[in-house]
């Protein structure tokens, strides 16, 4: 039994949002009980405990959209690599890439975006992967990784033509072979999607076979509409937008998570409604490639299930949730767009999307919830409570203030110190392994 306390706690649960020097009880792998530290501590003197040292202790975040094949391209330069729009980065950089990724390669790849995501404070990730150097036993690897971290993750495999139909169907073979893997595992910290790369790089072919091995009860995860040039290829090659022709090859549905969105049209939207499908906005990626600003604000409005990740740009939630912020009112010129949106898709949706694949209730901290708990030396000159944290939080807080993170109620980090893995020890390795990819890349 564990007890976080000694901090401004933080639930996210209406019925009790806040106790100031508060304690979380944690059994197993659920919350137990939450009260003040001084009784918690009387009532459980067995239970170890974890100081927040007046610190903020809140639940962990979820990010529903990551790349572990992103991970080695910190510093990388690309002989040759100079885009002239969003196809050029695809190609250019990222699948060249995941081109030459090898199953080691993957392995660190992931062990590098673990730990910074624990650094971080982020205990769910949904990653969309891709190695068409070497596809078989990527996802395996990637989850191996994730149970050493002690990480919860929703992995797939993103299907794609682009290497030729026969790396096609060795992806959907990945997706189909992990997902069953996934369903097997009771640990409640593993599930599997039937990833797609993005409608205009999957034939018609390539559809068919994905949907004849992906269970009734899984989603896709499909990066929609990114780039104008997708918009532009479905229109092109099928005569239909886009949404249209995920939903006549019955990919949407309330398990399907669609990343971007940014060239939808209100028909399209009202699919995505109507289905009860899932959006995933990621506004750093997007500023950062150039490829526009997506109407997230009119999907939520519309009441459409939008979460925010980072699509491995950062893996730090606090910034994808400053640069939401900032997009929208810069966007649409309105001072005060995002301020309860952005908040709404951090904190409640994400939980809301990690919660169709995973049991245990995440993102808030009640009874029965999942023991997944951060803490953050957080301590502002002005006053802090539950109407403003998330004010708090936007324009004081960083990744980089969580020392504590737990997940499923195992004590990951502790006071800045990852207590999973040998940090020096893996960081040498990834080192070791990207050098590996750079000079296969770059000769
Ligand atoms: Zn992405």
């Amino acid at each position: 039994m564990l007890i976080v306390g000694n901090g401004k706690l933080f639930t996210r649960d209406a019925q009790c949002p806040m106790i100031a020097d508060g304690a979380v009880v944690i059994e197993e792998t659920r919350v137990k009980e939450l009260g003040f530290t001084t009784e918690m501590k009387k009532k459980y003197p067995q239970a170890e405990f974890v100081d927040a040292r007046g610190g903020v202790i809140m639940p962990a975040f979820v990010n529903t959209h990551e790349h572990i094949y992103s991970a080695f391209a910190r510093g990388l330069s690309i002989k040759g690599y100079n885009p002239k729009g969003f196809l050029d980065v695809l190609n250019g950089q990222w699948w060249t890439i995941d081109r030459h990724l090898t199953l080691e390669q993957t392995k660190y790849s992931a062990v590098d975006t673990f730990i910074s995501c624990i650094r971080n404070g982020v205990t769910t990730v949904f990653d969309h992967h891709a190695s068409f150097g070497e596809i078989g036993g990527s996802l395996f690897a990637i989850a191996d990784v994730a149970k050493e971290l002690g990480v919860r993750a929703c992995l797939c495999y993103e299907i794609s033509d682009r290497d030729g139909m026969e790396k096609a169907r060795e992806s959907v073979e990945e997706n189909a072979a992990f997902i069953r893997y996934a369903k097997k595992d009771d640990s409640g910290m593993l599930a599997g999607m039937m990833g797609m790369h993005a409608q205009f790089t999957i034939s018609d072919a390539t559809m068919e076979l994905a949907a004849s091995k992906k269970p009734a009860d899984v989603g896709y995860h499909i990066h929609v509409a990114e780039g104008i040039e997708d918009l532009h290829d479905c229109l092109k090659k099928y005569g239909k937008r886009i949404v249209d022709r995920l939903m006549d090859w019955d990919i949407l549905g309330e398990k399907t998570l669609l990343g971007h969105c940014i060239y939808i049209n209100s028909h399209e939207m009202d699919l995505i409604k109507e289905t009860n499908t899932m959006v995933v906005h990621n506004p750093e990626s997007n500023m950062g490639n150039a490829c526009g600003c997506p109407p997230t604000m009119e999907l939520v409005h519309r009441g459409i299930l939008t979460g925010l990740g980072t699509d491995g740009y950062t893996h730090d939630m606090t910034e994808s949730y400053k640069v939401a912020n900032v997009l929208h009112k810069h966007h649409l010129c309105d001072t005060n767009a995002a301020w309860g949106e952005a908040p709404t898709m951090l904190f409640e949706n994400n939980a809301a999307i990690a919660n169709r694949y995973f049991d245990a209730p995440l993102g808030v901290l009640k009874e029965g919830a999942a023991g997944d708990v951060i803490v953050a030396d957080y301590n502002p000159p002005t006053q802090l409570d539950e109407t403003n944290l998330n004010g708090h939080i936007l324009f004081g807080m960083t990744g980089r203030d969580v020392v504590t993170t737990i997940c499923n109620g195992k004590v990951l980090m502790q006071d800045r110190e990852v207590k999973v893995i040998d940090v020096e020890e893996a960081m040498a390795k990834c080192r070791e392994a990207s050098a590996g990819l750079w000079k296969s890349i770059n000769g």
